[in-house]
């Protein structure tokens, strides 16, 4: 095939597998069928297109040529493996999406127990709620093993012995390098977590010594502040937010805003670029709640980079490329949920409320930031299947652990003090290592927001020249990568200096 009809191939075949995506989530489908659009486009998965681009890779000198052809190399290699395991991988989500539990003769969907569980305050029927779980985990376990062989294999048949050294070339990363440098953020924050994290616990009668993953839905559901985001405030507060900024939502005509109630519409809100910069949806079932806001927001960031996306770039720079870039706009807006001038702005937070909301949503920042390193940790040893056991400070021991699930527990649980269960030590790993996508974003964009407050003091997103700011990031899509970004903010490269400043002490 040549070039040109390659590429319109790829987009009528994204198109089709979002569409797809869009109109399950939407809840207008009922399941997904993927293999139906893959055999569809079948040219698209041959061996030989993996090889074309590489070759063409080695005759190119233009850096930014290179990195056009690593993205539809990335799509070739992704789809290849793709195609081979989507039988196997849609087996998986249907099964998932169809199973259920029974709790007081009532059955409720597998996907939405969390929900259950995050709205019971006795840790004792938590327990008993997740408990009724693992038999069907039991049941996924066996085919997420049989996904993960087959997808070794087919690497390996690649020429890229582990999953560390094909996403080194693919997304640009030196992964070793990468965890070094992040390190710290978790060895220098484990004093002041502990000691914070022991304060929520105190609040519902828990102990740093008997907490569980299951009990952290119920912590962050957090909700004694709910008065302070309503339902019915949502989408106003996230437009006035975006019309101080110097964008119109209401006008905005490429930015589809899909709020509409339908039963099986999923709860979380997501983007969907369909079209980057022409049509891309942004898709919200508003509940309330503090943890909804900031969904809200952060899908809203990642639509108003594709939105704002310059149109004349090829395609792989509008619909490929590294998620660390979008990211860092999605967490950008989520993280105004960290800003006491927002929150004081746009909620009815104030005083106690302010300080008690302030110093929760920074804990499970943190959280968060720690809990995806350790992630980052684990998911290194895996694919270097390097079972050597670590001490404290996440340094190697000559000890080594019995099995990679009793290595998850282990790490995830060293560093958040939540007893991740063993079981969860596949379905826990994201593809294409996106756990270092996010902490890298989590990284940018502390340091993109610093900048924002030296230019535009803290309250920044209230300065229609913040918002043209952000717009000369945004207009280059995915062409630029993290690090380009960050030299664009005025620093050498990713620095984990602002990040570990936040991270280190308490707002209040
Ligand atoms: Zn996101």
């Amino acid at each position: 095939m040549e070039q040109k009809t390659l590429l319109q191939q790829i987009e009528l075949f994204e198109l089709e597998l979002m569409q797809e995506y869009h109109q399950h989530s939407l809840g207008i489908t009922e399941t997904i069928n993927t293999e139906t659009i893959y055999k569809k486009f079948n040219e698209l998965f041959k061996k030989e297109h993996i090889t074309t681009q590489k070759t063409v890779l080695k005759t190119l000198t233009d850096h930014f040529q290179k990195r056009e052809h690593t993205y539809l190399l990335k799509f070739f290699i992704e789809h290849w493996l793709e195609h081979h395991l989507t039988k196997l991988s849609d087996t998986l989500s249907n099964k998932e999406a169809s199973a259920t539990v029974t709790w007081k003769d009532k059955k409720i969907p597998l996907r939405q127990l969390g929900i259950e569980i995050a709205n019971t305050p006795e840790q004792q029927t938590r327990k008993q709620m997740y408990e009724l779980s693992i038999p069907i985990k039991e049941e996924l376990l066996k085919l997420e093993k049989e996904i993960l062989e087959k997808a070794n294999t087919l690497r390996t048949e690649l020429g890229y012995n582990t999953e560390i050294e094909l996403y080194k070339e693919l997304k640009e990363v030196d992964y070793k390098q990468l965890l070094q440098q992040l390190l710290p953020l978790l060895t220098q924050t484990e004093t002041i977590y502990t000691h914070q994290l022991k304060k929520l616990l105190k609040q519902h009668n828990l102990y740093i010594n008997n907490i569980h993953h299951y009990d952290l839905s119920f912590l962050m559901r957090a909700k004694q502040f709910d008065t302070h985001f309503p339902k019915e405030q949502a989408i106003s507060t996230l437009k006035q937010t975006w019309l101080s900024l110097g964008f119109d939502l209401n006008t905005q005509k490429n930015i589809i805003i899909d709020a509409e109630e339908r039963p099986k519409k999923v709860p979380r809100a997501y983007c969907m670029p369909l079209k980057v910069p022409q049509e891309v949806h942004l898709v919200i079932k508003p509940k309330g709640g503090q943890d909804d806001y900031q969904a809200l927001l952060h899908e809203s960031g990642h639509s108003q980079h594709y939105a704002n996306t310059n149109n004349e770039l090829p395609y792989p720079f509008k619909h490929m490329g590294d998620h660390a870039v979008s990211e860092t706009y999605a967490f950008l807006l989520e993280y105004l949920t960290l800003s006491k001038e927002w929150l004081t702005t746009y909620t009815s937070l104030k005083e106690e409320s302010l300080t008690n909301y302030l110093d929760f949503n920074w804990l499970i920042n943190l959280f968060f930031v720690r809990r995806y390193i350790a992630k980052f940790i684990y998911e290194m040893k895996f694919y270097s299947n390097d079972l050597r056991k670590l001490d404290k400070e996440f340094q190697p021991t000559n000890q080594t652990y019995n099995s990679r699930a009793a290595m998850y527990n282990h790490i995830l649980t060293q560093a958040t003090h939540f007893d991740y269960p063993e079981i969860n030590y596949l379905s826990d790993i994201d593809s294409g290592f996106y756990v270092a996508d996010y902490l890298r974003a989590w990284v940018m964009e502390a340091q993109l927001r610093s900048v924002l407050i030296n230019k535009f003091t803290n309250t920044w997103f209230t300065n229609k020249e913040a918002g043209d700011y952000l717009k000369t990031y945004w207009t280059h899509g995915n062409k630029l990568n993290i690090n380009e970004i960050a030299k664009q903010a005025g620093f050498q490269n990713l620095d984990i200096q602002p990040l570990l400043q936040q991270l280190s002490h308490p707002p209040t």
